[in-house]
């Protein structure tokens, strides 16, 4: 073996609380992590103000801070975690190769995935203004809903997510409009049956964003277009949600690892972490469509460290599983 070529024994690709959540428990277990943050160290969270659904946190807590948090204390069991990101996976051996910044190869024993899913934007540039400075853009209406109570909302999209969203929005807020760009939902009937049921939804058919509107700091408003008659009006609104889909960070592991229709990694036996390759475990977004919230993937993070923890027990008498990861 070359002299450039590192062995790791676990190695975990991903920073938000999937990866670094598997860290903790792999690095208790004495399987030594590596963990990779990726090209947004931090993930998700890091682009979500307060977080007040994580359990631990009575006050709430910031994204950011509380993905430091979850750092250090990976750390404090001795998890190395590394600038840098996987550009190139190959899991057709028995020994399990990775490629890092295109350059580093490393071979590894288990591989827990954690790169998450991006949830799409419309690109426009008022959105990505109020989307950095935290005032009042927002792709998840379960994290950031509840900052917008008895107010008025604007949301995008017509998919299930979307219909989901509308409908949880609509119990917190005075008034929710629902932009919809075609004549029609995308959505299960079901889902968009209940929503054009619920009093203070309003949809607007045909109708596109042309410019979220605010004060500099935060939203005021959205000006939205009707794409037959080519007419544009303002709606008030203190929050825009954005809920057009998620694309799973997938891109590397297709023709390794069997990926839905989406490119979401399907979990080979469910119920656990496993994918079709043995050794190589997947952790939070980027295997789950359904959920998608810090908590689950957290969750999910202990499944695939204990899982890789157990192959390597089976695979080698002398690791042995550790009593306490079960503590
Ligand atoms: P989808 O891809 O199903 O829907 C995306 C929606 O966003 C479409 O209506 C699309 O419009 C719209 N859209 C995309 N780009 C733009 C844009 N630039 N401007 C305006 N609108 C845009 O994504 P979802 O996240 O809703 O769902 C993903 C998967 O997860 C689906 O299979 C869904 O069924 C499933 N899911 C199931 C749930 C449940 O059963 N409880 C809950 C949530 C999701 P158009 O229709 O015109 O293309």
């Amino acid at each position: 073996m070359s002299e450039n070529i590192e062995k790791v024994k676990c190695l975990i690709i991903g920073s938000g609380p999937a990866g670094y959540t598997a860290a903790i428990y792999a690095a208790r277990a004495n399987m030594k992590p590596v963990l990779y943050q990726g090209t947004q160290p931090g993930g998700q969270l890091t682009t979500t103000n307060e977080v007040e659904n994580f359990p631990g946190y009575p006050e709430g807590i910031t994204g950011p801070a509380m993905m430091m948090e979850l750092q250090k204390q990976a750390e404090r069991f001795e998890t190395d975690v590394r600038d840098g990101w996987i550009t190139k996976v190959d899991f057709s051996g028995s020994v399990h190769k990775v490629w890092v910044n295109g350059e580093k190869e490393i071979h590894c024993d288990t591989v827990i995935i954690s790169t998450g899913a991006s949830a799409k934007y419309l690109g426009l540039e008022s959105e990505q203004k109020y989307l950095k400075l935290g005032g009042g853009v927002s792709a998840c209406a379960v994290c950031d809903g509840f900052f917008y109570r008895n107010q008025e909302v604007v949301i995008v999209g017509a998919g299930d997510s979307a219909c989901e969203e509308a409908h949880y929005l609509s119990k917190l807020c005075t008034k929710v409009t629902m932009l919809v760009r075609r004549d029609e939902f995308r959505a299960s009937k079901i889902m968009a049956e209940r929503v054009k049921n619920t009093e203070n939804i309003e949809i607007l058919f045909n109708t596109e964003t042309e410019e979220v509107i605010g004060d500099g700091q935060v939203v005021t408003g959205v000006k939205v277009i009707n794409n037959q008659t080519k007419q544009s009006h303002l709606i008030p609104a203190t929050g825009f949600f954005v809920a057009i889909g998620h694309k799973p960070n997938t891109d590397i592991f297709k023709g390794f690892l069997d990926l839905d229709e989406t490119g979401y990694i399907i979990n080979a036996k469910p119920g656990t972490s496993k994918t079709n390759i043995d050794g190589v475990f997947v952790s939070g977004d980027a295997a789950d469509h359904v959920y998608r919230q810090a908590i689950t993937a957290a969750g999910t993070g202990c499944m695939a460290a204990l899982d890789a923890e157990r192959y390597l027990a089976a695979k080698d008498s002398s690791f042995e599983v550790s009593t306490s990861t079960y503590n």
